[in-house]
């Protein structure tokens, strides 16, 4: 028999995850404001509304699926998973790519290993020579490698190869690395291992490599009809990209405006760093829980806000912290499970198996997934608790992800532009691709935002296979050796 306390608690808790329709049209209004402020030239301010970060990112052209060239490395550090690839541009929005993928290493994450800046772009150009070693054995010293570096976290992008860390996001709390230009940090180290015939010529991020990965892929027919817009992850952590006209970037200083408008170029890439929308938590929806885990589990209290309720890093997280409180509440029973004393133990691949687990099948796959996670033996009646959890917490994610997708498209104007009025939303990372539903979601609450159910339907969430990867070959391609 289930506890009615205990599912009179969790029925209570779910009505806090609830994200209504009047909630996404606010939220949306006040993203777009958001992404206005974030454009202007950065001054202190003391109201409310902070701004987007809208770091410009020196990309001014949407690849065409043409381009082509040498072949060229990319590197991607993700805050899971440490890519290393060659990509080569075939034209024809055909290309070819090989890959090898690595776990970061969980003590660049841990307070207690006193790492470096040095320790971790030692690793990854450690694992870049593998790399070479493995794919390109024949030519690893003698030719002149471009690289381009996916390196998604907030820079103060300067030029198209050179940025400063401003703050380490999804987990890492490497101090030595804040105000660093990352370029230089991985390059000295590559030159120390003895691969100073890879440059690395191109920085940008996740966000971007998708958008133009997209372009690059998408048919001119496909472009034709619907154009890719917006490009987004939603993996460890989330952000989103698109094309601003330069007009409306005032922030950028006005000679480098100049030089590109005389040069004919319309429009630039903006990394929204959508992480950071409303940290000042003017209108997020809040539960004790998410401010529990920010000051007290995370890594950048008061930072990364609507990545915290939205990102792959966090949603295991939020279960745990609600599981923690019902115990508290003496309603559930932890027993001698690791979950007491292992922030981020629950992952959001664990929460996937849960979220489309069967009473049919008396929900035992949930019963594994927990059992394996997290040493927690459950009866039947608290699987179905927990999974109502799961999917409390997944639905309120990926209807706040549908917000900032909504604003962009309200603020580009994007949906009536061309014939068909048709856009595609390029989207990267495994929460995206991988959590069941978490798309269809999204396309539920892009129905109710202002865009309403006839926008929903004009626009096109695509998966960017290998987006990292060719993103950044496209970005190092034309930058010089
Ligand atoms: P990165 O952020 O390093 O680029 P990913 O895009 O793979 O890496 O995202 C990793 C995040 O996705 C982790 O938080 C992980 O828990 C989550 N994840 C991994 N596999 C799945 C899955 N099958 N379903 C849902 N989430 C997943
Ligand atoms: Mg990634």
């Amino acid at each position: 028999m289930s506890d009615p306390k205990l599912t009179k608690a969790v029925d209570s808790i779910c009505d806090q995850f609830i994200v209504t329709k009047s909630k996404i049209s606010q939220l949306t209004e006040y993203f777009i404001d958001c992404m206005e402020k974030g454009l202007e030239p950065c001054e202190s301010d003391i109201s409310q509304n902070k701004g987007l970060p809208m770091i410009p990112t020196f990309v001014t052209d949407k690849p065409s699926g043409q381009e082509h060239g040498v072949t060229m490395l990319a590197a991607d550090l993700g805050g899971t998973n440490f890519r290393v690839c060659s990509v080569e541009l075939l034209g024809n929005h055909e290309f070819k790519i090989e890959q090898e993928k690595s776990k970061i290493p969980t003590f660049f994450f841990q307070d207690d290993h006193h790492v470096t800046s040095k320790d971790l772009f030692q690793h990854m150009a450690l694992i870049t020579h593998q790399f070479l070693t493995k794919h390109h054995k024949d030519v690893i010293q003698d030719y002149k490698w471009k690289m381009g570096f996916t390196f998604s976290y907030p820079v103060d992008q300067t030029s198209l190869s050179s940025g400063k860390l401003i703050r380490w996001t999804k987990g890492f709390k490497i101090g030595d690395t804040v105000g660093q230009d990352v370029v230089q940090l991985f390059q000295q180290e590559l030159n120390d291992i003895g691969l100073s015939n890879v440059h690395v010529v191109a920085l940008t991020n996740d966000t971007t490599g998708t958008l133009l990965a997209r372009c690059y892929a998408s048919s001119d027919a496909a472009r034709a009809i619907n154009e890719p817009v917006i490009g987004c992850i939603f993996g460890t952590g989330t952000n989103g990209c698109y094309m601003e006209k330069l007009e409306n970037i005032h922030k950028l200083d006005p000679a480098s405006r100049e030089e590109l408008l005389s040069q004919g170029k319309t429009h630039m890439c903006i990394n929204t760093e959508w992480g950071s929308f409303d940290n000042e938590l003017n209108h997020l929806p809040t539960t004790s829980y998410d401010i529990k885990i920010d000051q007290q589990f995370s890594t950048n209290p008061g930072f990364h806000l609507f990545e915290k309720r939205v990102s792959g890093l966090y949603l295991g997280e939020i279960l745990r912290n609600i599981l923690l409180d019902l115990e508290k509440q003496e309603l559930f029973d932890l027993k001698e499970s690791v979950l007491k004393n292992n922030p981020f133990i629950l992952t959001t691949e664990t929460l996937s198996h849960i979220e489309i687990d069967t009473v049919e099948n008396d929900l035992q796959d949930t019963r594994d997934a927990l059992l394996k996670a997290a040493d927690l033996e459950t009866t039947f009646e608290e699987r179905v608790l927990i999974q109502k959890l799961v999917r409390a917490i997944s639905r309120r994610a990926a209807f706040l992800a549908a917000v900032p997708i909504a604003a962009i498209l309200i603020k580009t104007n994007a949906l009536n532009q061309s014939y068909h009025c048709q856009v595609e939303v390029g989207c990267d990372g495994s929460v995206v691709e991988h959590y069941p539903g978490f798309r269809s979601m999204m396309r539920h609450a892009l129905a109710l935002s202002p865009i309403g159910p006839e926008g929903e339907r004009d626009v096109h969430l695509r998966i960017s296979k290998d987006g990292s990867g060719v993103g950044a070959a496209l970005c190092a391609l034309h930058a010089n050796y």
